[in-house]
């Protein structure tokens, strides 16, 4: 399996070796600005999907994964990480689908560590990067910036992986005490939180100007599990399949309503939907900020400023993963993506011929609902079925439901977090105050452990300096920690 940029005309001649799955995994984006995607998705023809009904998800995720993979890693390496990936998840299932109406399904992605969807690739992404790593005897660091929620699924994906050191940047008293605690409770010595004197942008323009500085960037083998990466595309396949599996696919057609922020998740529905999956329509969801909505309205990509809402994990300006569409819908030509992107960047907007946006309202529908509609759809979910989701999950829900009648068939809702790690929406929406897992129950009791730091390109730079392994020494075979 060979990858290409969705900004290059093609693989060079010469590099064709560079672009198996184990360097675009570690290269999360392409030199060229583009974003990796496979020359040719694989196919699952409907005799396989048979085939795969009675597979438990881990065994799904072999399948489905393998073929990405291709010949980078060997398989029963690959069997062993994604076993090990969804071992201590707490549902046997993985990703069980609740029915919360007719033909209406809810499935759980929280089920993880961090209950977050997001836990679903990373589990996967850390072991095979510290399987890649180990097996060419490499080290990197890993650097990343939150505003709360996504720091500690990446946080939980690296813990304790001997190839990687993390350092998760995060406004100093800004974030919610659970999203902090998810962070900084882990105990583990090569999981470093900075809390930065300082606002999101600022962590983020901490981590862009270390990036930026290329000695130190070489030094230290600096390196993110940002949500570009292919192979985290590649394992939210899974679940796409897994679902459409159990209402009837391959025979049967189902659709799938997304709360959307990077475009991530449901581009990774779309390359299910590629590889053969009968999937009728993904429907877009968005909070306020709706640039993807005005999209599939109006064919106009156009930048406006981000307002916060109840869902921040969608709280986007642009969708990186888009890109990947945009490829496709361009035909797969690199230089109009490379066209397009640039002037992107320097104009805030670009706009899609009609015949485009067409192609693309075949399989996408946009929605938006606003906090008030976020607020009531909660709400309704747990006066009809006692059920409480988190304000992600609502927006899926809703949009399911505004839209899913004209569809004539199943509909599944993702429910991206557990209504636990948004309680204070949750609380106001229904008066129940939803509680955490089992397996976080004491997390207001556990130990913390983070290191305040001014917004200070210098300071920043010497922490993680000093408190990173060398990349140059190897670690322990990665067989003795997965
Ligand atoms: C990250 C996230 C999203 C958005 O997913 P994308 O892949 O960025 O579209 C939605 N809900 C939750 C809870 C998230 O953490």
């Amino acid at each position: 399996m060979r990858y290409i940029s969705t900004r290059g005309s093609g693989p060079a001649p010469n590099a064709a070796a560079a672009m198996h799955f184990d360097d675009v995994l570690l290269a999360g984006l392409a030199e060229d600005g583009g974003l990796y995607v496979p020359e040719r998705s694989p196919v699952l023809t409907p005799a396989e999907l048979e085939s795969y009904r009675d597979l438990s998800y881990p065994d799904l995720a072999k399948r489905v994964i393998a073929p990405f993979v291709g010949t980078a890693i060997e398989e029963a390496a690959l069997g062993a990480i994604i076993d090990d990936a969804y071992e201590d998840f707490d549902h046997p299932e993985i990703a069980p689908l609740v029915e919360i109406g007719p033909g209406r399904w809810l499935m759980e992605l929280f089920h993880g560590p961090t209950l977050a969807f997001k836990d679903y690739a990373l589990q996967v992404l850390g072991r095979l990067f510290d399987h890649v790593l180990a097996q060419r005897g490499e080290r990197v660091t890993i650097v990343g910036a939150t505003s709360g929620d996504t720091g500690s699924a990446a946080i939980a994906a690296c813990r304790d992986r001997d190839a990687l050191d993390i350092f998760i940047l995060h406004p100093h008293g800004r974030v919610s005490e659970v999203q902090r605690r998810q962070m900084t409770t882990v105990a583990a010595d090569n999981v470093h939180n900075i809390a930065v004197e300082g606002t999101f942008d600022d962590c983020q323009d901490l981590v862009k100007a270390l990036f930026g500085d290329e000695a130190f960037r070489k030094r230290m083998r600096l390196s993110a599990v940002n949500s570009i990466n292919w192979a985290r595309i590649v394992a939210q396949c899974v679940y796409y399949v897994w679902a459409a599996l159990r209402l009837g696919a391959p025979e049967k057609q189902v659709a799938f309503a997304v709360p959307t922020g990077n475009f991530g998740n449901v581009f990774a529905g779309y390359a299910a939907r590629e590889m053969g999956l009968p999937v009728a329509r993904f429907i877009v969801g968005s909070n306020r900020n709706d640039i993807l909505t005005r999209f599939f309205a109006t064919g106009a990509m156009e930048i406006r400023g981000v307002e916060p809402s109840l869902s921040p994990s969608m709280d986007i300006q642009i969708s990186s993963n888009f890109e990947r569409l945009l490829f496709d819908l361009l035909g797969r030509d690199g230089a109009r993506v490379a066209q397009t992107m640039t002037g992107f960047r320097e104009t805030g907007r670009f706009a899609l011929d009609p015949a485009v946006l067409k192609r693309a309202r075949e399989i996408f529908t946009g929605f938006r609902l606003d906090d008030a509609g976020t607020k009531s759809a909660i709400a309704r979910v747990h006066a009809e079925t006692g059920m409480l989701i988190d304000p992600h999950s609502a927006i899926g829900v809703e949009a399911a439901r505004a839209l899913g009648d004209d569809l004539d068939v199943p509909v599944v809702a993702l429910a991206t977090a557990h209504p636990a790690k948004f309680p204070d929406a949750v609380e106001a929406a229904t008066g129940v105050r939803p509680e955490l897992p089992a397996s976080l129950a004491d997390l207001y009791d556990r130990e913390e452990r983070y290191t305040v730091l001014p917004n200070d390109l210098a300071a920043i730079r010497a922490h993680v300096s000093e408190h990173a392994r060398p990349v140059n020494a190897p670690g322990k075979a990665a067989e003795s920690v997965t």
